[in-house]
């Protein structure tokens, strides 16, 4: 006899007195929850439906809301369309089928064909009819020779390799209509549950991702419980590729990657340089209030220092291997900290200097594979907007409020509403792996949890996801269209300054060890501007904008004028250019809509005579005219005011 603990969708628990053989929660729950059920949880592993459970468990009924419930639903979507592929293309062999982030894949083995549009049609109407039969999934557990067997006479290659690294283990095969599959489960309990399928794209996949091995054709698809759901994730990949950084950093003339400088190393253009400056001098002015210190340091630096940090050689594979000159070694710099420990130790320091505060937007160096770079999101040199603070364990606390005080600041600015934070803590069962004194650890990880509370902090706390060398926070930034991306961090540091004999002196007149902050607002300047082109869809904020304003005549008799308007915009520290080539104004209008420029002013002759300008805002079209002065004042300010435009 077992007692199963189960608790459901609305937190209610009950518990049920387990019989012989076993408990199906399929059979012990109400019919109507049974039909939106997808799987459980048992003892934080998912499970079938309907299959038995024998001992005692903690049970969890799993929806469509939950990830576990989504990702069974996927995954047995991938079943479904293995069943159609083989139904349509007989002799198929097939690799494996997961679940991923969104949706569901299934690499296959076609020989010679290469699986087109029509095909996946094909595929996707056979799917939808299999939906309709409502096949259940069912689960069968057997020998492993008798796995083998079954598959070796089906002439399933891949299965029989995957086979081969399970061998005495007990094997679970599902069968969902006339398909049979290797499985370890679980499943939805029948096909009937997948409503919505969408096949997105076929790519290419090493078996196994090795290049060693033959190249499979990899089907990705999507399904969902309903057709709003579907269309709302298919508006979001077009929206993405609409709004992907690669293609507007070429067409607005951002950023540059080209094979003669090297992948994953981007040039930043004169636009893209002005975004990058106003983001840089924003947090100059932001650091200058909270009393830090800038400071510069080289590209490059002694091997011994790495060696010293520990970075060397534990992370080399992460980075460029050392350049030998005369009898010593340096690395391209992964990271500034060592650079700017050795700025402070150059000279003592009293309990009373402290905190100090150094900061330096300063460029790195990481090894990646080309196969893994990606436009500005994953780069071999990125500029990290980098600080250390060395301070005295009781200022830790003030000073961790004040710097999630300068990201809150940052994000809000930006017009990102909608960030988490993740404080990362080191497993207590686990503290062998961790550098530093406990009772500090347990100081610092009490502080962070009070600063989050002070600064009001959406946070959650991840055991085991500190650094070796102390606990951080990372903010979690969602973009317009819900996608999350790790930007800022704070990390605590107890094991640098002990490792690079950081000193300060105590009102004891004793010799002290400083804590050391690194923090990054944006944490790559690189990435950071690629999530705004995102974010912005390449329209910028009238303060980022790189030209904020065109002006243009309506004939050549107002080209004098128009020049003087441009100067009084110049000087007013405004950036702009003058359009007076010999094309039609409309012609321009829409040009310059294109390149997303925000305002556009258009001067005739009632504008000259007026001292005034006609105003065209992107996207909100004519706005009528205004005398230059106030035009000026109003543009100003909403530059001043960084405002967010909508
Ligand atoms: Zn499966
Ligand atoms: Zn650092």
């Amino acid at each position: 006899m077992s007692t199963i603990k189960i608790t459901f969708p609305d937190n209610s628990v009950r518990e049920f007195e387990n019989g012989v053989n076993g408990i199906q929660i399929s059979e012990s729950i109400s019919k109507k929850l049974a039909a939106e059920a997808l799987a459980v949880e048992v003892d934080g592993e998912v499970w079938d439906m309907s299959r038995p459970i024998n001992k005692d468990a903690e049970v969890k009924i799993l929806k469509w809301q939950d990830d576990g419930g989504k990702y069974t639903y996927w995954h047995s979507s991938a079943h479904l369309m293995a069943e159609a592929i083989e139904e349509i293309f007989p002799g198929t062999k097939f690799g494996i089928g997961p679940p991923i982030e969104n949706g569901f894949y299934y690499d296959i083995d076609m020989g010679d064909h290469a699986i087109t549009a029509d095909d996946l049609a094909k595929i996707e109407g056979k799917m939808a009819e299999y939906t309709q039969h409502d096949f259940p999934y069912i689960r069968k557990e057997l020998s492993w020779q008798e796995a083998y067997d079954y598959f070796k006479q089906k002439g399933d290659d891949y299965k029989l390799e995957l086979l081969e690294e399970h061998k005495n283990e007990k094997i679970s095969l599902y069968k969902v209509g006339k398909f049979t599959d290797l499985c370890y489960g679980p499943h939805v309990p029948s096909t009937g549950r997948i409503k919505f399928i969408k096949l997105l794209n076929v790519a290419g996949a090493y078996w196994r991702g090795s290049e060693k091995n033959k190249m499979l054709q990899r089907i990705y698809g999507i399904s969902f419980p309903s057709k709003k759901e579907l269309d709302e994730y298919l508006y979001r990949v077009e929206e993405a590729k609409r709004r992907d950084h690669r293609k507007l950093g070429t067409e607005l003339e951002i950023f540059l990657l080209t094979p003669k400088v090297g992948g994953g190393l981007p040039l930043w253009l004169p636009k893209g340089t002005i975004i990058r400056e106003t983001l840089e001098n924003f947090l100059r002015q932001e650091q200058k209030k909270r009393g830090y210190l800038a400071v510069v340091t080289p590209h490059i630096g002694n091997l011994n220092l790495y060696k010293t940090s520990g970075h060397y050689p534990y992370y080399k594979d992460s980075q460029f291997s050392p350049i030998k000159v005369e009898n010593e070694e340096y690395l391209l710099k992964p990271m500034n900290c060592p650079h700017h420990f050795q700025i402070y130790a150059a000279k003592p320091h009293s309990y009373r200097d402290l905190p100090i505060r150094l900061s330096e937007f300063g460029t790195v160096y990481r090894y990646e594979q080309s196969g893994e770079l990606n436009g500005l999101t994953r780069v071999r040199s990125f500029t990290v907007d980098d600080s250390h603070m060395f301070v005295r364990q009781d200022q830790l606390k003030a000073e961790v409020c004040d710097v999630i005080d300068l990201i809150q600041l940052v994000f809000n600015t930006l017009g990102f509403k909608d960030f988490t934070t993740r404080l990362s803590f080191r497993d207590p069962l686990n503290k062998e792996k961790y550098g530093g004194a406990d009772e500090l650890w347990d100081r610092a990880e009490r502080e962070i949890l009070e600063a989050a509370e002070e600064m009001k902090l959406n946070y959650k706390v991840a055991i085991g996801e500190a650094a070796f060398y102390g606990p951080k926070i990372d903010f979690l930034v969602k973009d317009v269209l819900g996608r999350t991306w790790q930007l800022g961090t704070v990390q605590i540091d107890y094991v640098m300054p002990e490792r690079f004999n950081l000193e300060y002196v105590g009102s004891d007149g004793q010799k002290h060890r400083p804590v050391v902050i690194h923090r990054a607002p944006f944490g790559s300047l690189e990435r950071f501007i690629g999530v705004l082109i995102e974010h912005y869809a390449g329209e910028f904020p009238l303060w980022l904008s790189p030209l904020q304003v065109v002006v243009m005549p309506i004939t050549d008799a107002q080209n004098e004028y128009a020049a003087s308007v441009v100067n009084k915009l110049k000087q007013a520290e405004i950036r702009v250019e003058l359009d007076t080539r010999n094309e039609k104004i409309n012609y321009k209008i829409r040009e310059h809509e294109l390149k997303k420029v925000p305002y556009m002013l258009i001067v005739g002759d009632k504008e000259k005579n007026s001292n005034s300008v006609s105003i065209r805002r992107h996207k909100k079209g004519d706005l009528g005219s205004q005398p230059l002065n106030e035009f000026i004042k109003s543009v100003t300010e909403e530059i001043e005011n960084k405002k967010i435009t909508s």
